[in-house]
């Protein structure tokens, strides 16, 4: 008890309010670092100490594993005892458990197989084979509109029959019957997908009032973090165990909503009365987390979206250091700027590796951090995903490229595998013309006596590929144009273009592959590489760079994208890739509302930092992402200028030192005035700079008939 006043006293008014509500449903809205989390942990204390609820009898729930790690460490330190074990889970997961538990009532097995997408994408390839369903002649395309449909079906729950019933045009059936197909599958081997999960203990808890009821009473306590994500099925889950009771609390930002694409809904949370109708409302506005000049950076940012309501929020942590925006000439300038200034804060400034966050918009800007931290030996952890290396479309890249050298059987393999209608059967029937004369499987493939095309006639395309490839390489032709020759000739560029999701992450994962392979080109030096073939020379260093990475080391750099950083706060946060065509995305562009829900997601980034925050762009390298240079995001455009330091053309010597040039010489105009300034200007008489944009001033003037007005810099305006 002494304990718990202890730890309410660290808590504010508000905060405390909000901990201390467990006579109705509560709902806390409140801007970045204003102490939601430590609420929902806090409170899950106070339940504990002071409510008398037994630690297992509480839910929190939120949405990703790394923030559901996060609260389960926070909650860990306050309760200092590990026999309390509080159900701390993503929503997912949370799912997963209850049914593994009520396996028995669905008829499943306990340790029922939970698919992953490639696993879905084999099982419809083969149901549309067996069952002839492709009303089209491509496959693969069929194939990918299946597996959202299904998707968005099964989130809709609606049962294959509800949709056979109902779809009246011909495709959709074929889709429609297929679904049907994919369920049996599933269900006779006893397998669920990732929407299987949710969907799943929907039906449980609608069908099994028993099994509900008994879960209603597992928990004593409800808590959902980041509930401005929540889609409908997770809050349908949300209100099945807590409907018509008080003890919920959500907490969430709708500033924060960065997962509408996934459905979540913002609705739910500003609405969130209606559905609970003595619910009460805490806002919390003081941020702990930042820097004043972090907070008014952010702030000042997030005000352009029209879609929100104004929050106020301050920090008592005034000062700091000025937010910082960098420039640099390409890719790999920008990710030795940020290695070398970790390298430098490490040493100077007192700081540890695990003090600093470098986060991205999307995953394939991580691949040159990845190369140059390793190279300088820092140690460092990619959050949430996939080396660059490790990707699935990389891999298969690198086979094509590595198998018509080596003539290795494991790319072989892989190639066969992605080739369109051929199976394992085809497979084995080469393996075994290949042992029979002597050969490996590549010479099999692209033997000019033309076996394997006896074997079957899908591999011609292939065949031709390689050959053409293999031609190339023995002119010693750069690695770029072998590489797109491969990719175009096999069909391979157009299936992934084909299977890509909306995000169009494959392919622009192939063009940094290829942008990453051009630069290669222009470097190559037979002479250093000891090697006259650039392509072996090629695959000589990617096989020694790749790999061995991944020693234990807590201590260490963590790289991740932006969604994966909902939540989580480090000392220094660097977001590289503020580009124009990354950041925003080139894709998000096309949807409306987008645009909103990619500031939100820099505004995320941005309080995410406590201490030092730093913007980084890359300017003028050539990139197949925006077709043409890269190019400053717009938002470092609609950052205001008055509250960051910019530099650019920022360049790490061979000696660590970094020069830069000042922000004035390019096309940013000097800021002749600050904001405050009094100015007087010819027509409109005197004023005072409010804010200062790049290329522009907003003065508010004293004469009313003139009020605010932007004006561009150089109009004539005078300091007074
Ligand atoms: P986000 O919206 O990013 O999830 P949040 O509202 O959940 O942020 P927290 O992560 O709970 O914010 O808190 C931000 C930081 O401020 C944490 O380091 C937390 O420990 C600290 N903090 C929160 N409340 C207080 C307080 N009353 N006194 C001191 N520090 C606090
Ligand atoms: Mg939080």
């Amino acid at each position: 008890m002494h304990e718990m006043t202890k730890l309410l006293e660290n808590l504010n008014k508000q905060q405390r309010q909000a901990v201390e509500i467990v006579d109705s449903p509560l709902r806390i809205v409140a801007g970045a670092g204003s102490g939601k989390t430590r609420v929902i942990t806090t409170k899950i204390a106070y339940l504990i100490d002071h409510v008398g609820i037994k630690s297992t009898k509480i839910l929190a729930l939120t949405f990703t594993n790394k923030a559901a790690r996060e609260m389960k460490d926070r909650v860990q330190k306050i309760l200092q005892n590990e026999a309390l074990n509080p159900f701390i889970s993503t929503f997912h997961s949370f799912c997963a458990r209850v049914l593994r538990e009520e396996a028995p009532i669905l008829n499943l097995p306990k340790h029922f197989n939970i698919l992953d997408t490639a696993d879905q994408r084999t099982i419809l390839r083969q149901l549309i084979k067996a069952h002839d369903l492709s009303p089209e002649i491509n496959v693969v395309k069929f194939e990918k509109k299946a597996l959202g449909q299904i998707s968005d079906w099964k989130n809709g729950l609606l049962s294959p029959d509800d949709v056979l019933e109902t779809s009246a045009n011909p495709d959709d059936r074929e889709v429609a019957k297929l679904y049907k197909l994919y369920d049996e599958r599933l269900r006779s081997e006893k397998a669920l997908d990732f929407d299987d999960l949710q969907v799943y203990t929907y039906h449980l808890f609608s069908n099994y009032p028993e099994v509900l009821e008994k879960w209603r009473k597992r928990f004593d306590y409800v808590m959902v973090d980041e509930f401005q994500d929540t889609n409908d099925l997770q809050f349908e889950l949300i209100r099945f165990l807590t409907k018509g009771r008080n003890d919920l609390t959500v907490v969430g930002d709708p500033d924060q909503t960065i997962y509408s694409w996934r459905g979540a809904r913002v609705e739910i949370i500003t609405n969130f009365q209606k559905y609970y109708p003595n619910a009460k409302t805490i806002v919390l506005n003081e941020n702990y987390r930042s820097t004043q000049q972090i907070l008014d950076l952010a702030n000042d940012f997030i005000e352009q979206n029209h879609h929100r309501e104004k929050k106020l929020i301050f920090t008592q942590n005034l000062g700091g250091k000025r937010p910082e925006v960098k420039e640099a000439a390409s890719r790999y300038a920008e990710a030795r700027y940020i290695t070398s200034m970790i390298e430098k804060m490490v040493k100077n400034d007192g700081y540890q590796y695990n003090d600093f966050f470098i986060l991205y918009r999307a995953n394939y800007w991580s691949q040159e951090f990845e190369k140059v931290l390793t190279n300088a030996k820092i140690p460092y952890q990619l959050v949430g995903a996939i080396k660059f290396r490790e990707r699935k479309v990389i891999k298969d890249a690198m086979a094509f490229l590595k198998v018509i050298l080596l003539q290795d059987n494991l790319s072989m393999e892989r190639l066969l595998h992605l080739t369109p209608k051929v199976g394992e059967v085809t497979q084995q029937k080469l393996t075994l013309l290949a042992q029979e004369k002597g050969l490996n499987l590549y010479e099999v493939v692209t033997s000019p006596e033309n076996e394997a095309l006896a074997v079957t006639k899908h591999l011609e395309t292939l065949r031709n590929a390689l050959i053409q490839g293999e031609q190339l390489a023995n002119n010693q032709a750069p690695v770029t144009q072998i590489l797109e020759t491969l990719l175009d000739l096999s069909g391979y560029w157009e299936q992934v273009k084909i299977l890509d999701n909306d995000e169009k992450d494959n392919q622009n994962h192939l063009k940094a592959l290829l942008d990453q392979v051009q630069r290669f080109d222009d470097e190559f030096d037979p002479e250093r590489y000891g090697e006259s073939n650039p392509l072996l020379a090629f695959l000589q260093e990617e096989a020694l760079t790749s790999g061995d990475d991944n020693q234990q080391e807590p201590n260490k750099v963590t790289l991740l994208t932006i969604h994966s950083a909902k939540g989580l706060e480090n000392k220094v946060v660097f977001i590289a890739g503020v580009n124009q065509d990354v950041f925003p995305s080139r894709f998000s562009m096309m949807r409306t509302d987008s645009l909103e829900e990619e500031r939100r997601a820099l505004y995320v980034a941005m309080t995410r930092a406590k201490e030092r925050l730093i913007l980084s762009y890359v300017q003028g390298e050539y990139s197949r992402l925006s077709n043409g240079l890269l190019q400053a995001s717009r938002f470092i455009r609609e950052l205001n200028q008055d509250l960051i330091d910019i530099e650019r053309n920022i360049f790490v010597h061979n000696d660590g030192v970094i020069t830069s040039q000042p922000a004035s010489t390019k096309t940013m105009a000097a800021s002749e005035f600050q904001k405050g300034d009094l100015v007087n200007h010819i027509l409109f008489g005197d004023g005072i700079v409010i804010k200062v944009y790049e290329t522009e001033y907003q003065i508010a003037f004293n004469n009313p008939k003139f009020g605010v007005q932007i004006l561009v810099k150089g109009n004539p305006v005078l300091r007074k």
